[in-house]
């Protein structure tokens, strides 16, 4: 049975197993610098928790975000003298292009945020009239004195102001009763985007986004949320006191999952500080089944540093892997077996891609030794079979058909 980490009760816990598709609402971008490592590695680990599911045949209801209007995207688009909407989408198409590249199985939805203004409005309203927000000169705020934070970050709450403030937070707003409430919706100012409300023309917040698109597209309680770790705290716990509150269903996800943060010479990449490594310049040089790899002997809670050499080492295991799938050694089914085995006890002991890749390693070896038979062999077969769980293509000319249709048919809001 796989059993993942789980950020709320900091424990290894069973999924849900609900007899039914399984609810996973996975927090997306802000395109205005995607898709660095960063994103890629948080994507792709949940491609492989989602392939893993399949596999085993759970289905999986699988929606992700894009969070299309935001402060970081129309000071970008100022400083570039361009129509926020065009930057965002030109932006979001990139960051489709390397999910397609990378072979990620495409969400089921995938929402842009704007696109469900009225969701949002009617959710601040009764977040209004249940006595958790107030509004102020056209700004309507959460109190952060009625959420649970720190229930997921585990933060002690003499951090929560300075995390907060490098996350978005304005604690100097004069509007607010306290420092730590959020913005649920915003006044525009001049040359802004608007949309009109109850409150004033304006735009929303990040947070009440998410809420509002996880009840629309996924109903009141969803199984599994994941997203980086450092959106835990606020975000995700401001998702959590909103979407209780409005929906009255508890728990709002019976699992939380957060993926570790990439860095570049120990500093974590983002936009702000310029030190991003891009996906699509490294798969000028790599394939993407080296990318996949190289992700993949990362556990997906750890935070890493990218390391080019050990890009390059991922890279020639790749080759050899494809090499085996093609070349197809005669391996004793016995020893097939318990790669396999071996192969699914890693993924379903909190989704352990490292030691998943080495039982997979020991048997490209063995096919590599063995004396050839042709990419038909049973062992050849099983290398192929189990590297597709990892979202490897071994050698195949393009992504998965379902990746390519399900990414394009997304694609064509942001055109
Ligand atoms: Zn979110």
């Amino acid at each position: 049975m796989l059993r993942l980490y789980d950020s709320l009760t900091e424990s290894l816990r069973p999924l849900p197993s609900p007899g039914r598709p399984l609810r996973l609402y996975v927090c997306g971008i802000t395109p205005y610098d995607t898709t660095h490592l960063g994103h890629a590695f948080t994507y792709c680990s949940y491609d492989v928790l989602i392939r893993f599911l399949e596999w085993q045949g759970v289905p999986v209801r699988y929606v992700q975000n894009v969070t299309d209007v935001d402060n970081d995207i129309l000071r970008e688009a100022r400083a570039h003298d361009e129509d926020w909407q065009t930057l965002g989408n030109r932006w979001v198409r990139r960051f489709i292009d390397d999910m397609v590249a990378l072979n990620v199985r495409p969400p089921d939805a995938y929402p842009r945020a704007t696109a469900a203004i009225p969701e949002i409005i009617r959710t601040v309203e009764v977040l209004l009239s249940q006595g958790h927000a107030y509004e102020r000169e056209g700004w309507v705020y959460y109190r952060a004195q009625h959420a649970p934070f720190g229930c997921l970050s585990h933060l002690p709450p003499q951090e929560w102001l300075r995390v907060s403030a490098e996350r978005g937070n304005d604690p100097n707003d004069p509007r607010k009763e306290a420092p730590l409430d959020w913005v649920l919706w915003q006044a525009s100012g001049r040359g802004e985007p608007a949309w009109p409300s109850p409150w004033g023309p304006g735009r929303p917040g990040w947070h009440i986004e998410c809420s509002a698109l996880a009840n629309l597209y996924l109903g009141p309680c969803i199984d599994l949320h994941g997203g980086g770790t450092d959106l835990s705290f606020p975000h995700h716990e401001a998702e959590i006191a909103q979407s209780e509150a409005y929906t009255g269903c508890r728990p709002f996800a019976r699992l939380w999952v957060h993926t570790g943060m990439v860095c570049l010479e120990g500093v974590k990449m983002s936009k702000s500080l310029g030190n991003l490594v891009m996906v699509s310049d490294l798969l000028q040089r790599y394939p993407a089944d080296a990318l996949r790899l190289y992700f993949g002997s990362h556990h997906y809670r750890q935070s890493w540093s990218y390391n080019e050499g050990l890009l390059a080492e991922r890279a020639g295991q790749a080759a050899a892997w494809g090499r085996a799938a093609s070349v197809g050694g005669r391996v004793p089914a016995g020893a097939v077996e318990a790669c396999e085995q071996r192969f699914h006890a890693a993924l379903e002991d909190d989704l352990d891609t490292p030691r998943a890749i080495e039982a997979l390693d020991s048997l490209a070896g063995q096919l590599l030794s063995a004396p050839r038979s042709g990419p038909d062999s049973s062992g050849a077969a099983a290398l192929t079979r189990l590297a597709a769980v990892l979202g490897l293509r071994l050698g195949a000319p393009a992504p998965e058909p379902r990746v390519i249709a399900g990414w394009g048919s997304h694609r064509k809001q942001f055109e």
